[in-house]
This record gives structure tokens, sequence and C-alpha cells, in this order.
């Protein structure tokens, strides 16, 4: 059985500043002690080169653990007329290491398509960055039994678009739309049914090393509800929204993940 190391990743959204920075920062040089989680904190395009460097002026204090930056969002296209995109060049050159892609508030607001993820993905595994792939179901979906149908549609895009080795360096995010924000979480038992079933049609689909790709959880994910959510087989940490804006509750997650 492979082991793979837990990601515990935080969406701020549009939310957050620099001093959640400086306080998250603060937190992790003084309470996380271990690299047995990797950290992933994913602000505002804005604060990324920030974030990046109060990790390096902090990082005697930070031995020993493991915190990148993410962007949340990365363009399909390299560059030109498009005002108000990021290339995923950019967010390498500042020094991310992850980027986001799919998240469901991008598909609904801002016209992420199955079709332009896939490429987006493939920009940011140009530019050495690893993707972070949001993968979920609406609650009609879930109604109407299409839950796996609708999460492998976005995995077997990538793979069309990327090859069979898309995965090789990629992390996937389970959020079910229903979860996101709304306080009510999958339970354990939903949630690993379907990283099972994404695990599974990795292995079918694609010649990466399905027990090698870390699966994520994200949707309503707090201190409270963490630990079992975390100890299902293929949970392998999670992707946090609203507990990501409070150092204490995030730190808290990285503890448990
Ligand atoms: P939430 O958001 O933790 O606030 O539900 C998760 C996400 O959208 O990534």
């Amino acid at each position: 059985m492979t082991s793979r190391r837990p990601v515990l990743a935080g969406n701020w959204k549009m939310n957050g500043n620099l001093q959640l920075a400086q306080e998250l920062v603060a937190k992790f040089s003084s309470e996380l002690d271990s690299d047995a989680v990797e950290v992933v904190l994913c602000p505002p395009a804005v604060f990324l080169a920030n974030v990046k460097q109060l990790l390096e002026q902090n990082a005697a204090a930070l031995a020993g653990t493991r915190i990148g930056v993410g962007g949340q969002n990365a363009s399909a296209l390299d560059g030109g007329a498009h005002t108000g995109e990021i290339a995923a060049s950019m967010l390498a050159s500042v020094g991310c290491d992850y980027v986001i892609l799919g998240h469901s508030e991008r598909r609904a607001m801002y016209g992420d398509t199955t079709v332009s993820v896939a490429e987006k993905f493939a920009k940011a595994i140009a530019n050495g960055l690893i993707p972070i792939l949001c993968v979920g179901e609406s609650e009609s979906e879930r109604q109407q039994g299409n839950t796996f149908d609708v999460i492998a549609a976005d995995l077997e895009k990538v793979v069309e678009t990327n090859g069979k080795r898309a995965f090789d360096n990629a992390i996937i995010a389970y959020e079910p739309l229903w979860a996101i924000g709304t306080g009510n979480s999958a339970t354990p038992e939903q949630a690993q049914e379907v990283h099972a079933f994404i695990r599974a049609h990795l292995a079918k689909i694609s010649d990466s090393d399905a027990n090698a790709v870390r699966i994520l959880y994200g949707g309503s994910v707090t201190p409270d509800n963490a630990v079992e959510l975390f100890a299902q087989a293929d949970v392998d940490g999670g992707l946090i929204g609203g507990a990501s804006l409070d150092a204490d509750k995030f730190i808290n997650l990285c503890q448990m993940a």
C-alpha cells in the first residue's frame, strides 16, 4: 500500500488580507513542527508574493514543515490581451507550487468548463505547478444518481487532454457542491464512497499510479468534523474554505490531517 502524505489546502477565495497571512505564518512558526502534512496556502493572487516572502522570512522557524503557496485559478492561455487574467507561468514566477483548478464557484460564475479546466491543467503542468483539480456533483446530480458520471467526465477530459500520465503530479479535491460553504459537510461514508470511486476510475483510465494520487475532501470541513473525514481510507486531507480564514482552526486542521 502506497503511503500518501496528506495535504491541507486553504482556499481563501476572495477573502483575507496581509494581516491574516501574518497571523497564519506566525502560528505555523510557533505551532507546526512536522512535515507529515503538506500545507498549501491559496490567498487571492495579489497576496501570493507576500505570503511566499513571509514564509521565506520565517524559514528558520518553519524548518521541518512543508508549506507551499497556490493560486486559486490560472488561465488556459499563455498571455496576451486578456484583461484580469493570470497565466500559470506568472503564478510560478512568484513562487507558487500549486494551483486550484475548476473550483465549482469558477464553474458556476466565471465560465470554467470541463474542457477549459483540462486546458488550464495543461498550462499548470507545463509551468511546473501541481494542479489541485476540483470535481464534484450538485445536489440535483446526486439525487438523480449522476455523481460518478459527473466526476468521471472531468477526470476523463483531463486524461484526454493531458495524456495517460496526467495525474503523476496532481492532486484531486472532491467537493460536492451542496457541501461548500453550507455547514452541511458530506458524511465520512459519502466522502469515502466517492474518493474510492475516483481512485478506481483513475486506475482504469490513466497510467498514473492511482494509489499515489492524493484525493482531498472539501466542503464545510471544520475541526469538529475533520477527524472522521480524514480517517477515511481514501481521504488524503482537505481543501478548506471558511475554516482556512481562522488561524486557530486552520492550524488545528493541519494537525489533524
Ligand atoms: P468551505 O469551502 O470549506 O467554506 O465549505 C470549501 C471550498 O470551496 O474549497
